[in-house]
């Protein structure tokens, strides 16, 4: 082994929860560069364990602890052998619960909010000196700043060599390098949310609305493109809240912002999520008119389908708004998939109400959607409102709008086949002979192709679906435009 090999510590991040998590767990792995740590990716190998931790629903933060009580074990039997494996909580459950946490867990030894990542250096440093540390200051516009300064610094070619590996979100996607190549990537371009809706934490975990400058994020998009991503999408809690001031010296919103993006060389697909109606502005809607690469689909939660609720959920919007707003974008881009999220059982809805949400589900047709069972989350007002649903009210209600959700999307996977779409070959499939990529509406196609053409978009007529992939075959190569020809016969 050789001496720079001993000095090097190895850290593994485990991911829980939405993409700005995973976006989060890398910059964080990046902020420890500097420190001399790679990235690992099983909990045995490492010498620094971090929780990427949810705090959104009660399921979610619990998790954290049935963990931590196997690194407890984890971490004495490393001691036995003389090794010293330090274990820490970020993100959202390290916000909202604090001290708490080193209190309930003597595993660990140090706590870090999502807005303090770039401090980790300094905290692991206190740590060394036997302190236990819990850092949860409110500092974005800092993390921004710094975690930028390092990006640049290490001269980030989209690849980060010195990873050995890297995390994956609970859903799964691992949105960067399934090849060896990488193709799509996220961009936070916003954090934290000012609105305050009555079951949500995210305005006390991730703190007030804070937009990224727009010289970062081009800088950052630039950085991408040139090491050969073609996918880019853009994150924030609330991410059509972005703002910011344009090179032009005036006020751009995300849809000046995407237009912008779409200018770079290389960057052949736009997405952004999440994103509020309140905050769909005329110009983003254009933008889903007039940019080509702005991708035609749009994660658009509406909650619920009654006003009653909309109104206690402090949405401030109505119904009416929201099917008037989806007119607008369906206008502008009549093939685009809806995607949203629900909350069954808040506070006080009766069967009426539900029945709003079911129907405003086939109102909009969604292509997708998430939906939840209301899970209250202490210090937000609803969590002590006193109308209650009972659980299992709350697991009837659910298993009934996923079964419309269900049904809806099968009629858009549906109404696909047949089509000709352009798909980004993101990897292998799982049979010989086979590679998948990504359609314009997000969902996998399976298509019986070279794996030569991984990292290029080709065209697929789509031909049959299943649950959740579609398969396809290629449309033929006159079907191809040339810089796709070339590349793939390249
Ligand atoms: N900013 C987005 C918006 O306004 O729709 C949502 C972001 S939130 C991180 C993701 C989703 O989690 C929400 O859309 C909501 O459906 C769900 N969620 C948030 N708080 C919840 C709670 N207390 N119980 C159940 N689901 C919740
Ligand atoms: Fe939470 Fe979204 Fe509401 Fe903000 S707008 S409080 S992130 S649900």
């Amino acid at each position: 082994m050789s001496g720079s090999d001993r000095d090097l510590k190895r850290v593994f991040v485990k991911t829980y929860g939405c993409q700005m998590n995973v976006y989060d767990s890398e910059r964080m792995t990046d902020a420890l560069a500097p420190a001399g740590y790679v990235a690992v990716d099983n909990a045995e190998a490492a010498d620094l364990i971090l929780l990427n931790t949810c705090h959104i629903r009660e399921k979610a933060a619990e998790k954290v602890y049935s963990e931590l009580g196997r690194l407890r074990r984890l971490k004495s039997e490393a001691a036995e052998s003389g090794r010293t494996v330090l274990v820490g909580v970020a993100g959202c459950v390290a916000q909202a619960e604090g001290a708490e946490i080193v209190r309930r867990a003597p595993v660990v030894d140090l706590v870090v909010g999502p807005q303090s990542y770039q401090r980790l250096p300094g905290i692991l440093a206190e740590v060394a000196g036997g302190k236990r540390v819990v850092e949860t200051d409110f500092a974005v516009e800092e993390k921004f700043a710094v975690l930028d300064r390092i990006a640049t610094s290490r001269g980030e070619d989209g690849r980060r060599p010195d990873r050995e590996s890297q995390s994956r979100g609970e859903d799964g996607r691992r949105p960067d390098r399934e090849s060896k190549k990488r193709l799509s990537a996220f961009l936070t371009v916003q954090e934290g949310c000012d609105k305050f809706c009555t079951f949500c934490v995210v305005p006390y975990t991730r703190g007030a609305e804070v937009s990224r400058p727009v010289k970062a994020i081009l800088a950052e998009a630039e950085r991408l493109a040139a090491a050969g991503v073609r996918e880019v999408t853009l994150l924030g809690q609330n991410v059509n809240a972005w703002h910011g001031e344009g090179p032009d010296g005036r006020a751009w919103g995300l849809g000046r912002l995407l237009a912008r993006l779409a200018e770079i060389p290389g960057l052949d697909r736009l997405r952004y999520i999440t994103s509020h109606p309140r905050d769909m502005d005329g110009e983003l809607i254009a933008a889903h008119r007039d940019l080509a690469s702005l991708m035609p689909y749009l994660h658009l939660p509406v909650q619920s389908g009654s006003d009653r609720v909309l109104a206690a959920m402090n949405r401030r919007h109505t119904r009416a708004d929201y099917l008037r707003l989806i007119e607008r974008i369906r206008a502008a881009r009549p093939d685009i998939a809806l995607s949203g999220d629900f909350i069954v059982g808040f506070p006080g809805e009766s069967e009426a109400d539900f029945e709003d949400t079911l129907s405003i589900v086939e109102d909009v047709g969604y292509a997708s959607a998430f939906s939840f069972k209301y899970s209250p989350r202490p210090g937000t007002p609803a969590a002590t409102a006193a109308d209650q649903i009972e659980e299992s009210k709350k697991a009837d209600r659910l298993a009934r709008l996923q079964a419309v959700i269900d049904a809806c999307q099968k009629t858009f996977n549906h109404s696909t086949v047949g089509s000709t779409a352009e798909i980004l070959f993101e990897r292998r499939g799982r049979h010989a002979g086979q590679i998948v990529g990504r359609s314009p509406w997000l969902l996998p196609v399976q298509v019986e192709a070279p794996e030569t053409l991984i990292g290029s978009i080709g065209r697929v007529v789509i031909e049959s679906v299943s649950s959740n992939s579609l398969f396809g075959r290629l449309a033929g190569r006159e079907a191809m435009p040339d810089r796709l020809l070339a590349e793939a016969s390249a």
